[in-house]
């Protein structure tokens, strides 16, 4: 599949659900507002659109949310598409999470062929962790990634780079990564959503959050490669591989590979565009057919980039949905 900007596009993040049991700060306010359950595709409706995009040239596939591990019987779901990479149809199938569900789900996760997953970790203080997210135990989310590798599962720990809030920690964290084998992955906070309080103020570049990691290591470039947007690098002597993902200083819209099918069954084609369309209608009363037709006008609507820089200097916020929404 290739869009009007003749990018190649081979990755789809499905959001599972837009509900969370935590309430990160920087990613929704403390009471917001979810869909009605109603308004929800079912996962046999996923199922099916995800088969129509593999179909059509979607080879790996990014479980997200909200908090995909708190969507009842998910494992059904994630059963389904592993089928998929069993199959050789998939070249991977793999997970966001915030890990507070990972003990319960990692079997599962292994045994679908999930064999990598990111896990959203910004502090390893268990109060600033719970301050962060509004109520997270860090323990159970360090267990939850023990399950995890307990089942040969490798792990990238997602880490939201906070301004006052988490700068002072880039040490300690690379040190935990290394220790343990896992990859970390930096990001700078996105203008996504209203009432999120704080977010510009807390905005630092990742080129400055690295500093203290910079001052004791060389932090080379590496070639390394995911289907996401980060740019790898090796830090020695350290020993760890450090992924950088700037959507706010280093635009990255020219690789873009990526669609998202938001739970409410709206493909977002750009996390910064209010752009959409709407797939649930047309798996409810137009089936396979429908989905196909859609996906083509999904591909020819894909935006060429998004805008954020412009949005960080005017400090203003022009898009309505929370990251839950379309699925981080
Ligand atoms: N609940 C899961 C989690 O936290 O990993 C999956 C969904 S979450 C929306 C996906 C990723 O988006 C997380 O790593 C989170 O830290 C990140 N995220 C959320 N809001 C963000 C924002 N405004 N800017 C940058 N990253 C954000
Ligand atoms: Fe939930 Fe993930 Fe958003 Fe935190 S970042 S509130 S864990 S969806």
């Amino acid at each position: 599949m290739q869009d009007s900007y003749g990018r190649k596009i081979d990755y789809l993040r499905i959001s599972v659900t837009d509900r969370c049991n935590f309430r990160c700060t920087y990613c929704m306010p403390q009471h917001q507002r979810f869909l009605p359950r109603s308004d929800l595709l079912d996962y046999t409706e996923i199922a099916l659109i995800s088969r129509r995009f593999i179909k059509h040239g979607i080879r790996k596939i990014r479980l997200t949310g909200g908090e995909p591990l708190v969507r009842r019987d998910v494992d059904v779901l994630i059963r389904e598409l592993g089928r998929h990479v069993q199959d050789g149809q998939l070249d991977e199938l793999t997970l966001t999470t915030n890990g507070s569900r990972l003990a319960e789900y990692a079997p599962t996760l292994r045994q679908s062929g999930v064999s990598r997953i990111n896990v959203s970790l910004d502090s390893l203080k268990p109060a600033k962790f719970r301050e962060i997210t509004r109520g997270g135990e860090l323990p159970q989310i360090l267990a939850g990634i023990d399950a995890a590798r307990a089942e040969a599962i490798a792990i990238r720990i997602n880490m939201v780079a906070l301004k006052g809030i988490n700068d002072d920690e880039i040490g300690a964290m690379a040190d935990y990564c290394a220790q343990h084998g896992h990859d970390l992955a930096l990001i700078e906070t996105m203008p996504l959503g209203e009432g999120v309080a704080g977010r510009t103020e807390h905005f630092i570049a990742l080129d400055q959050f690295i500093e203290p990691l910079r001052a004791r290591n060389r932090i080379i470039a590496s070639e390394h490669r995911t289907a996401g947007p980060a740019r790898y690098y090796q830090v020695d002597p350290l020993g760890l591989r450090l992924g950088l993902i700037t959507p706010m200083t280093h635009n990255f819209c020219g690789d873009c590979n990526r669609l998202r099918l938001g739970s409410d069954g709206k493909v977002h084609m750009c996390l910064g565009s209010n752009f959409h369309v709407d797939f649930r209608d047309a798996i409810r009363n137009g089936g396979a057919d429908a989905v196909d037709r859609l996906l083509q006008k999904a591909l020819r609507l894909k935006p060429e980039r998004h805008d954020f820089e412009r949005q960080l200097e005017n400090r203003s916020l022009r898009l309505h949905r929370h990251m839950n929404a379309t699925g981080g």
